[in-house]
């Protein structure tokens, strides 16, 4: 596989994913229901996907999955009938998961359930009751202080009964069974960059990839509810998770903040090396932070009982911004550029996993005379000359069979890219072979 990014319009794929975004954002979606369905089958346009549907009451390992939540509509009215909460106008104002109720009750009474955030007054904050039932709205701290005394209407028309827990998957076959997880939630209402980012860039992610004619790795991408749905997905699928050799979660990829990676739990796996190194020569600002048992459905695949080499990929983190989980994380909270550069960071890994490789240098007495192969100054008549050529002596010093291009790149301060370019060359001329788990291959 050749992932070419100079050819490739970021810029175009930034302004499409923004779009898909655009269009997902009005459905009201939670850990179950039919937003959830709306919402895998707009990505049915871009990329295939199996659906799932796991039923009510199942067990997946210690928890079970709940009760299938719907919503049509709910308001809030005041004692001259004036809709004052409407979930029409946005759909987080109704608390997620609320049980159905139709009833008269007094200000007091109603405060209750009311939800807003005086530290940011004009923001409706997103609140859920998954697994204590409960009903309630969320509105803006303005909006609350102007509730006046008296009698109010209040109707949610839900539904909370057993149904399914709905998932998408979407896996696209490599030369080997070794897989690469992409993992994104998808159980946010009406929040873009919390998690409609993650969603649409992993669905151009694998639209791209399902393009190309060859692979080393196979991919899944899994489009799941947050906490249950990961956790779903590892128990019906135990027994093939070790195939996952190395993985992300995609969350809050769309903000205009700089790159977050979180390292895996195992803390040094390729993954954890390959993102690094990918953000290093990005010449950007970015952020490494260590791994922590809070925080997305890394927590799931992190678990000790998995200990899958899977980071997580962010932007600004959860919670570190003030847009976090309310009605400003919106449409123009997220930028066109700042999903092309995460979706680009994101090939970059990818082009790093793909090549890293251990290779043997096939003339490993003193240097091979790299003039006489014409190796020495005229590879392509590129720039960075010298640079090349410095690459071609580390790969043939340290290509002994216990170094990947990557230790390479990284001992060498050179850009994966290079090293992997040289690397050909080297290939080329029959100056290495490629190693594998001890045993050499011929090419
Ligand atoms: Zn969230």
């Amino acid at each position: 596989m050749s992932i070419n990014l100079e050819t490739f319009d970021t810029n175009q794929v930034g302004i499409k994913i923004y779009d898909l975004i655009s269009e997902l954002y009005p459905i009201c979606r939670s850990i179950t229901g039919n937003g959830v369905r709306k919402t895998l089958h707009i990505l049915e346009r871009y990329i295939s996907l199996a659906i799932y549907e796991v039923p009510t009451g199942s067990q997946v390992f210690d928890w079970v999955v709940p009760k299938e939540w719907n919503i049509h509509d709910a308001y809030v009215k005041n004692a001259k009938g004036e809709k004052v909460i409407d979930f029409e106008k946005s759909n987080l104002h109704v608390l997620n998961y609320s049980t159905p109720i139709h009833q008269r009750m007094p200000l007091t009474e109603l405060k209750e359930h009311l939800f807003s955030m005086p530290e940011y007054p004009d923001l409706i904050p997103y609140r859920t009751s998954y697994y204590r039932e409960n009903w309630g709205f969320c509105l803006s701290y303005r909006t609350w202080q102007e509730l006046e005394e008296g009698e109010y209407e209040v109707y949610i028309d839900s539904a909370l009964e057993d149904g399914f827990l709905t998932y998408g998957e979407c896996f696209l076959p490599g030369e080997t069974d070794d897989e690469v997880l992409f993992s994104c939630h998808i159980c946010h209402p009406s929040l873009c960059n919390d998690n409609l980012s993650g969603i649409s860039v992993a669905t151009f992610l694998a639209s791209y990839l399902g393009s190309l004619p060859s692979k080393r790795y196979s991919y899944r991408f899994l489009f799941v509810p947050g906490t249950i749905g990961s956790i779903t997905w590892l128990c019906l699928n135990e027994n093939q998770a070790h195939r996952i050799k190395h993985g992300l979660v995609l969350s809050g990829v769309g903000d205009a903040g700089n790159m977050t990676y979180k390292k895996s739990r195992r803390g040094n796996a390729e993954i954890d090396q390959a993102v690094i190194h990918a953000l290093k020569v990005s010449n950007k600002a970015y952020a490494v932070e260590e791994f922590s048992p809070y925080g997305y459905d890394e927590r799931q695949y992190c678990s000790p009982g998995f200990n899958l080499p899977v980071g997580r990929l962010s932007r600004t983190p959860f919670g570190q911004y003030p847009e976090y989980h309310t009605s400003a994380d919106n449409l123009e909270f997220i930028k066109p550029a700042s999903l092309a550069d995460s979706f680009a960071t994101c090939l970059n890994v990818i082009q790093v996993l793909e090549h890293n490789k251990n290779y043997l240098n096939a003339n490993p007495k003193c240097e091979p005379q790299l003039g006489k192969r014409g190796l020495y100054g005229t590879l392509g008549g590129k720039q960075n000359t010298k640079a090349r050529e410095m690459a071609m002596l580390w790969v043939l010093n340290l290509s002994d069979g216990t170094h990947t291009l990557l230790d390479i790149a990284e001992r060498a301060g050179l850009p994966f890219q290079m090293i992997y370019e040289v690397t050909e060359a080297l290939l080329q001329a029959g100056l290495l072979r490629e190693y594998s788990d001890g045993i050499e291959k011929t090419r």
